[in-house]
This record gives structure tokens, C-alpha cells and sequence, in this order.
């Protein structure tokens, strides 16, 4: 009798290990949770991965902003079409910078992009053959609110989805998005939190920024402080 008693014991705990039921219910708080735009089924899709709470948390503040493309100061850089420019061929604006390095054409071709400031890495992927690789950072500026810088057309990707990464540091490589373009980084800040990768052309702002002058409003730098951040020192591979 307590044999038979402890069999079904332990045939009604494996039962429950593999119930149906909870993995349904599971899957249903998927399902209720996704944001909209997630497939109904199969893969998620990266894009609409919003950080957790706790990931939102360890979005660093960023005291200061450089330029992502040459010297800090954009040195050795020229914008090709500016931020807001009507494009009729793409009807919209443009919503961000395209930045190339002086030699113009391809010569600026695996040139390296720089963290515009400390972030962290909230997309490394590559949403379209139009996009090619794209690097979009998630920053806290001192004021407190959540700002993004985004990085685009990059031949390469150096860093991880989810990781922090300083002022400075190298996140990827001018790129051509696959023979698209002539090789330059299509620049855009935005004041927003959600992972958005549809156009870079649009007849609204989208809460994009006019990326040259965001970054000079929080350049904060003076004129003798051009060194790594806090956290690009404390991210260094120690020797
Ligand atoms: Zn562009």
C-alpha cells in the first residue's frame, strides 16, 4: 500500500513536471506580454526585445558626447546629407547624419566607429539588407532622461547585444550595407527608449535628433580633457 501510495506520488510529480497545461500557460503570458509587432509564432525577433527593468537600470549616465567618426571632435569628417534634408528619391527626410572620413567615396571603408558616448548596446544586428549592420546604444544622460545614439551601414560589429561600452570605444566599421552606398556611418540620436529600425526617411521627426547638435549640446568637454570615460577605463582588458 505505501508503495503503491509512493509510485503514484512520484508518477503525479513527473506528470506535473510535464504538464501541458503549464507550458501553455506559459506560452499565453508570451503572447500577452509581447509588444506589438513580435511574431505570433517562431523566432522573436530581436527588434522588439525592450530592455527589462533591470537592464533599464544599468544604462549608464553619460557625463560627456564625442562624435562617432573621426577625431572626437569629428575631425577628419564631412557630413554628406544632413540631418532633416528633404530626399525626394526616398520621399521623406533624412533622419540622421551621413558622416564619411575627407578621402570621400570608399577610402574611409573600415575606418573605425566610436561609442558617441557610455551606453549600452541595446541592438548589434542586421534588420534589412538596406540597414546592414546596425548598432544602436541606450544612454542616460545627467538630466535623467533615456537617450539612444544609432550606428548604421557598419561593414563590421565589435560589440555584444546587452553589454555596457565606454565613451570612445570602438562598436564597428564604416560600411557600405552590402555594395548599397558608397562607405559612410548613417548617424542618428534619438529621445527615445524602444528599439525602432524602420527608415532613415520620414515626413515626421519619429523623435529622431539633429544628431551634430545633440552632440555639441552635451559635449561638455573642455578643451584639455580629451580621455577615455570612467567606464571605457573600467572596461579595458587589463594586461
Ligand atoms: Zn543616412
Amino acid at each position: 500500500m505505501v508503495a503503491a501510495m509512493a509510485a503514484l506520488v512520484v508518477w503525479l510529480l513527473w506528470r506535473a513536471g510535464k504538464s501541458p497545461a503549464l507550458g501553455d500557460a506559459w506560452l499565453a503570458y508570451q503572447e500577452a506580454d509581447a509588444p506589438l509587432g513580435m511574431p505570433g509564432s517562431g523566432e522573436v525577433d530581436e527588434r522588439w526585445c525592450f530592455p527589462s527593468a533591470w537592464q533599464r537600470a544599468q544604462i549608464p549616465q553619460a557625463a560627456r558626447f564625442d562624435l562617432p567618426l573621426g577625431s572626437e571632435h569629428g575631425g577628419f569628417t564631412y557630413n554628406a546629407q544632413a540631418f532633416w534634408e528633404m530626399n525626394p528619391a526616398h520621399g521623406g527626410r533624412h533622419l540622421g547624419d551621413d558622416l564619411n572620413g575627407i578621402g570621400g567615396m570608399n577610402t574611409d571603408l573600415g575606418d573605425p566607429v566610436f561609442a558617441t558616448a557610455d551606453g549600452m548596446v541595446v541592438y548589434a544586428g542586421e534588420p534589412a539588407t538596406g540597414w546592414g549592420n546596425v548598432v544602436i546604444l541606450a544612454h542616460r544622460t545627467p538630466d535623467g532622461p533615456l537617450l539612444q545614439s544609432m550606428y548604421a551601414h557598419l561593414d563590421r560589429i565589435d560589440v555584444a547585444q546587452g553589454t555596457l561600452i565606454g565613451r570612445g570605444m570602438q562598436l564597428g566599421t564604416v560600411g557600405t550595407a552590402h555594395g548599397a552606398y558608397p562607405a559612410h556611418l548613417h548617424f542618428e540620436m534619438r529621445a527615445s527608449d524602444e528599439v525602432v529600425l524602420s527608415g532613415g526617411y520620414a515626413l515626421q521627426p519619429l523623435k529622431r535628433l539633429d544628431p551634430s547638435a545633440t552632440v555639441q549640446a552635451l559635449h561638455h568637454a573642455a578643451a584639455d580633457a580629451c580621455s577615455p570615460s570612467a567606464l571605457a577605463r573600467m572596461l579595458a582588458p587589463r594586461r
